[in-house]
């Protein structure tokens, strides 16, 4: 992993100036609404609320410290925090889009933000979903009426990384939109704005808040689209990130770097234990692409979310093996210190996992940071019922 060194101190960073002795964290404005000293005053601040400090549901300075780090990280002009990674992500559909247009979703696409473009299709916006990464495949997927290319990589459950320089670039070429679901890599494993992306959003609630204890989401793109999200959709939908949410992100960016580094080492080590298990099918996990040439130029090293595939992949043996394991909690999410277990096969109608090619039998990990020995073991003794 070679990590920007600046990347690293502005993650560290605590934002307050001034003379010293000062405070070493930043202050949280628990505060709804700011009081002002005439009536013009206000006036003048509720008529630019995009940077003033009005109400809670437009600016907070707590959540501020938090968009300009997550802006100067991803090398974006500007950014709006959010309640989850979900209102993020309703924004920037919600802001950006208009009855009659298409969205082009791109790879394994996170099952809820698929869930809402179904929710669109109501209001008029049709989508599509297209698992061949080729930009000449993208090329022909878009209509003309495409209005969004939405990007995920790595992608949901299979962690397949696409091109984002080649994709993008295609896009532009007809004018489209992108937008990158960042979550998986972090703005310091992967810079999707510098490689031609418009839009990058977050599930500031995986590793960058990285203990499993808040819910928070972001979008990070140019000042103008930014505005355009934060009149159209922010301030409406009310999806607010609280200010003392904004500070346990805020401690929580504090390690990731170091968590980064040690989930690395310790999810390559687990990657290579499942991956010569006779129990196992396949691994899925960006290390262990074919593509290693776009891994290696997007991504400055990998995060330790990756998939498996169980050879035998009937319901049964999947939470069999899931359930004999006692270091691993059973549970959503990712990207904290625990380690996390889950699969896509709930037991139920596998046509959805069939139609996106995903093997019945995934179990997906999220590596903590108890260490690997500690996982393999685990490991063993829990495949070993799937033998
Ligand atoms: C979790 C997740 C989201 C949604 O974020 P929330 O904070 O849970 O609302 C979006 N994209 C990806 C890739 C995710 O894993």
């Amino acid at each position: 992993m070679q990590l920007d060194p600046g990347d690293i101190a502005l993650c560290i960073a605590g934002e307050v100036a001034g003379d010293a002795p000062a405070p070493m964290t930043v202050p949280i404005a628990q505060t709804s609404l700011f009081a002002y000293a005439d009536f013009q005053s206000l006036v003048d601040g509720l008529a630019a609320e995009h940077r003033q400090h009005v109400y809670t549901r437009g600016q907070n300075p707590t959540v501020e410290v938090l968009e300009r780090k997550l802006a100067a990280l991803e090398r974006g002009e500007a950014c709006k925090c959010f309640g989850s990674g979900m209102g993020a992500i309703s924004a920037v559909l919600l802001g950006l889009l208009e009855a009659g247009d298409h969205v082009l979703f791109v790879n394994h696409t996170y099952g809820p933000t698929l869930q809402l473009a179904m929710q669109l299709r109501r209001f008029g916006i049709a989508h599509d979903l297209l698992l061949d990464l080729e930009p000449a495949s993208v090329r022909h997927a878009l209509r003309p009426n495409t209005r969004l290319l939405w990007l995920e990589t790595p992608g949901t459950m299979l962690f397949r990384v696409a091109d984002i320089a080649a994709i993008t670039a295609v896009a532009r070429d007809r004018g489209v939109t992108t937008c990158v679901d960042n979550s998986w890599a972090t703005p310091l494993l992967q810079k999707p704005l510098a490689l031609g992306a418009d839009v990058v959003v977050h599930s500031v609630s995986k590793y960058l808040a990285g203990h499993s204890d808040v819910m928070a989401g972001a979008v990070i793109t140019s000042a103008a689209l930014l505005r355009q999200i934060f009149y159209r959709a922010y301030m409406l939908n009310g999806a607010v990130l609280a200010p003392h949410d904004a500070w346990l992100v805020l401690r929580g960016m504090r390690t990731l770097a170091a968590r980064l580094r040690q989930q690395e080492a310790d999810a390559r080590s687990v990657a290579e234990f499942v991956r010569a298990h006779a129990a196992v099918r396949g691994v899925f996990y960006p290390g262990f692409a074919d593509n290693q040439d776009v891994v290696t130029r997007q991504l400055r090293g990998l995060t330790g979310v990756f998939s498996f595939a169980l050879a035998r992949d009937d319901f049964a043996t999947v939470r069999r093996v899931i359930d004999a394991l006692r270091v691993f909690r059973i549970g959503v999410s990712w990207g904290g210190v625990e380690s996390l277990v889950i699969s896509p096969n709930r037991g139920e109608a596998t046509s959805v996992l069939d139609a996106q090619g995903i093997p019945r039998g995934l179990i997906r990990l999220s590596i903590g940071l108890e260490g690997a020995d500690v996982l393999v073991a685990d490991l063993e003794h829990a495949l070993a019922q799937a033998l």
